[in-house]
């Protein structure tokens, strides 16, 4: 944390509270601050920075120290509404300030121009709630070029055949190609298609006060101790925090909108780390929680006049949930890849992003890529062929000979919005604070598994040209649990089918913004951080120029 930070008083009506600090959040936050703006960033994890980030896995993975702890947040998952939910972890997000950008992969991708008037193209999916975007390619092109300049993304523009147009190339070269990178490009061009270096928000050049990627191997589920992983942490707040008019407030768990008799937000309630309840006033309040709590929040906050659910007169909040369909091939090579070490992915391919789908029978396209995400611990439990006995000498030498020698190539595709797949409040369950906990209802479309088989299929045909010595997968199996929280708040035109406008402004609150994962209208063909980002560029453009027209102030 910086010394410039001003402290405001809870009673401070500042101009906006932003609540939540990861990837949308933090370019907000850094964007109104210097657009001259007094804001308050109110973030329920802890601040935590390069320092506290270590290798430690059992931290990780098994204490929860980065991410959302079922213990103290509990979720529970149905399949359809009648069925009762059973208590079960749900999802996962990152639970500090930088939020899922401090623990992210960082695979970058932009959404091409496809991605955002798929409905008109493709006509309707019985089954769906399939819609176009009301902003296109062309409107968010601007942003996602920015995006890559200010926080830093490496890649190689024109690389790709299949890319949208841009109107500027990367700020920086690709990282090193690794192993699995260079067995992947050969084969998928034996294959006939298009591999191209995996645009990454790392960085492969130092930036003041941060470094290059030191290839350390511990990205996915890890901060970066050196600043690499240009997360909202390290890209964005640090900016906001220099502007002297920006206060990030951590440990700070948001639990109510409060709005006022006419019907307009007047500041965030929150509890702070001793669990004193505040209300912080704000002129606006612009809620970036992501796509499982700012519909939660939201419901969270109804009241007589919005009984429910605050912006929810449509009562599509928390509805069409994506999460992006994902699978992965694992196969193991006669030498040694050494693909541990470094990032996660420098390989990938979009031949299969536009599938005709009354050629393949069904809706759908994604990417394929070459990657290694396992760490050690990882490794042994989740790496090794399924027949393996987890124990005994066979299991050591296998561990010692394929953790060298393994790689992945997976699948990432469109997930379809459909009305039922959700997140609502769990009447049974509460959490740490007696607030109702998160129910996950959600069944893929039928179409998403055909697709994820599909692109399996193709993933098996790398690893056959690359020359693996073995490999496996597994069917596509129906999800229970999300990373990607996409679409329960979607953008629209139309008060009764959506949540906010393409301003990011509720229909039915008028100072009250949502910029998020919750924002999205399709999902894209995975890694939708990049459009996130893009999308709270532009809201920030969006939401200064509302307030300096003074349409927002109270
Ligand atoms: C393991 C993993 C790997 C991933 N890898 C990739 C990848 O390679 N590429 C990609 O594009 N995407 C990836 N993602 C997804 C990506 O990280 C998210 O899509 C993205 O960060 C979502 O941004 P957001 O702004 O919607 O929310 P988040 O980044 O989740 O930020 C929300 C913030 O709000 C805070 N918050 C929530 N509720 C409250 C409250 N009530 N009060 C106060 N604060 C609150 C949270 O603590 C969090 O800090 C990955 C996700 C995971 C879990």
């Amino acid at each position: 944390m910086t010394v410039d930070q001003p402290k405001y008083k809870t009673s401070d009506e500042v101009d906006f509270v932003i609540v939540g600090s990861g990837a949308a959040g933090g370019i907000l936050a850094k964007e109104l601050s210097t657009n001259g703006f007094r804001v308050v960033v109110l973030e329920q994890g802890p601040y935590l920075t390069e320092a506290d980030f270590t290798h430690n896995e059992i931290e990780i993975f098994a204490q929860d120290k980065l991410t959302n702890h079922p213990k103290l947040q509990p979720t529970s998952f149905r399949k359809t509404p009648d069925e009762r939910a059973k208590a079960q972890r749900a999802l996962m997000y990152g639970r500090c300030v930088g939020g899922t950008s401090v623990h992210f992969t960082a695979n970058f991708w932009r959404f091409h121009e496809i991605d955002f008037i798929e409905r008109s193209k493709v006509g309707p999916i019985p089954g769906a709630n399939l819609v176009d975007w009301p902003v296109t390619y062309a409107d968010l092109e601007p942003y996602y070029t920015k995006v890559e300049w200010e926080i830093g993304v490496s890649g190689l523009a024109g690389s790709s055949p299949f890319d949208p147009p841009r109107s500027k190339p990367y700020p920086m070269p690709p990282l090193p190609v690794k192993s699995s990178g260079v067995l992947f490009e050969r084969a998928a061009r034996k294959l006939g298609w298009h591999p191209f270096p995996a645009p990454m928000a790392i960085l492969s050049q130092a930036r003041p006060g941060r470094s290059a990627c030191v290839q350390c191997g511990y990205c996915l589920g890890f901060g970066c101790e050196v600043g690499a992983k240009s997360s909202s942490l390290v890209a964005a707040i640090r900016v906001a925090e220099r502007t002297g008019r920006c206060e990030i407030r951590p440990n700070s768990y948001v639990h109510r909108i409060e709005t006022d008799a006419n019907g307009r937000a007047v500041g965030a309630v929150y509890f702070d780390e001793k669990r004193n309840t505040h209300l912080q006033k704000a002129k606006a309040v612009v809620v970036c929680a992501n796509g499982a709590e700012t519909p939660r929040l939201l419901l969270l906050s109804k009241n007589k006049q919005f009984p429910n659910g605050l912006a929810n007169s449509s009562g599509v909040v928390g509805k069409n949930l994506m999460f992006n369909t994902y699978s992965s091939v694992t196969g193991v090579y006669e030498h040694p890849l050494n693909d541990y070490k470094g990032y996660c992915v420098s390989r990938v391919l979009h031949d299969f992003y536009e599938l005709d789908h009354h050629k393949v029978g069904f809706y759908g396209g994604g990417g394929l890529d070459a990657r290694y995400e396992w760490t050690p611990v990882s490794f042994a439990f989740g790496g090794m062929p399924p027949e393996t006995l987890h124990w005994g000498k066979d299991f050591k030498a296998t561990l010692a000979h394929n953790f060298s020698r393994t790689m992945e190539v997976s699948t990432h595709g469109t997930s379809l919005p459909v009305e039922n797949n959700s997140f609502s409040l769990d009447p049974d369950l509460k959490d740490a604070w007696g607030l109702p906990g998160l129910c996950l209802t959600y069944k893929d479309h039928p179409d998403d598994l055909k697709l994820t088989n599909w692109l399996l299929e193709r993933a098996h045909e790398v690893h056959e040209a690359a020359g693996a010595v073995k490999k496996w997968s597994f069917p596509a199996q129906e999800q229970q649990f999300g990373v990607h929280l996409l679409g329960t708040c979607r953008m629209g035109n139309d008060p009764k089918t959506s949540v906010i406008n393409p301003d990011h402004r509720t229909h039915d609150v008028k100072n009250l913004f949502l910029c998020d994962g919750s924002s999205l209208v399709t999902s894209g063909r995975g890694q939708p951080t990049m459009t996130i980002m893009a999308l709270a560029f532009r809201a920030a453009d969006r939401i200064t120029a509302l307030a300096k027209r003074g349409e927002i102030g109270a």
